[in-house]
């Protein structure tokens, strides 16, 4: 196997983001459907909608619990904010996976998964969305416990070369049946075996972060830093890399760029902060001036 690819300023250059028409509207840049939340951890469908702006999207949709709904709308007033069923263990409900694969199908990307904390309602609820969208050719965002409604080898045919995951290394180990350790041991090997296995482009999330296709292909992104380990963190880049496929980047370019764009955002944090104390939120608004940097 060939050593991973760097993923420098140069590389994203040669793959740059849509351009968009002085006329367009915000339909046209882009309509994100965010899955996210619980009633313990509705800040993760909050940071990741806001991900998806402050990459350039439209318009952001955020389908979470009932009881948290009207909150996540005052504290984002960006988004349309629609409360769902909920579980006893405060996550969404999976019986709502027949109308969120319709709302799935009217938009340009989805993200499914962070602050979703019933594991298990979280993952019928995603294996019943992607199978109920699945010819609708709309590009997905798995991250967390969204993680767990992809079982290896059952990735709807339809679904491959339309679908990014994030997992960190626990949730590597989950997915592929390993140890934590072993997936430590040897990252971008995981990253490679999950992108076979599932027919996605995964990002293998660390201090060094691998990014792998089904077809072998492999990049390395060391922008970041140990300040970017902090709660909240991963669920900013799985709405930057939501936001960036809503616009109409293709996956591998979206993924490549979201992973610079969050690294960079932490470096510039460090080096104005500190390197650790800021906060996932404050990555946000250093996204757009990096884009445009590097237009
Ligand atoms: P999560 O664990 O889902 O919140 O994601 C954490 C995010 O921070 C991922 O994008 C990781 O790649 C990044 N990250 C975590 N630790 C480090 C580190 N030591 N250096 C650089 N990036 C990191
Ligand atoms: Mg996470």
């Amino acid at each position: 196997m060939s050593a991973p690819v760097p993923v420098t300023e140069d590389l994203l250059r040669s793959m740059p983001l849509p351009r968009h028409q002085e006329g367009e509207d915000k339909d046209e840049r882009g309509r994100v459907l965010v899955v996210a939340g619980s009633v313990e951890v509705p800040g993760g469908a909050l940071l990741t909608a806001l991900g998806t702006l402050r990459a350039g999207a439209g318009k952001v949709r955020i389908a979470t619990c009932r009881s948290v709904a009207v909150p996540l709308a005052l504290a984002m007033p960006e988004a349309r904010v629609i409360g769902l069923a909920e579980t006893q263990a405060g996550g969404i409900a999976a019986e709502e996976a027949e109308p969120l694969a319709r709302g799935a199908a009217e938009a340009d990307a989805v993200v499914l998964g962070p602050g979703m904390i019933d594991t298990q309602a979280a993952a019928a609820l995603t294996a019943g969305i992607l199978a109920g969208s699945a010819d609708a050719g709309v590009p997905f965002v798995l991250d967390a416990a969204a993680l767990r409604g992809l079982s290896a080898g059952e990735t709807p045919r339809s679904l491959a070369g339309r679908l990014v995951i994030t997992p960190h290394a626990g949730e590597m180990a989950t997915l592929l049946g390993m140890e934590r350790k072993a997936v430590l041991a040897d990252r971008l090997a995981a990253a490679r075996r999950a992108a076979a296995a599932f027919q996605a482009v995964v990002v293998m999330k660390g201090g060094c972060s691998y990014i792998a296709t089904p077809d072998g292909s492999a990049w390395a992104c060391d922008r970041g830093n140990v300040g970017l380990a902090t709660s909240g963190s991963g669920d900013t880049l799985a709405g930057i890399i939501g936001g960036l496929l809503a616009r109409g980047a293709p996956p591998v370019a979206a993924t490549l760029w979201g992973v610079f764009l969050h690294g960079e955002a932490g470096a510039r944090l460090a080096r104005r902060q500190g390197l650790v104390g800021f906060l996932a939120r404050e990555l946000l608004a250093e996204v757009p001036p990096i884009m445009a940097g590097l237009a």
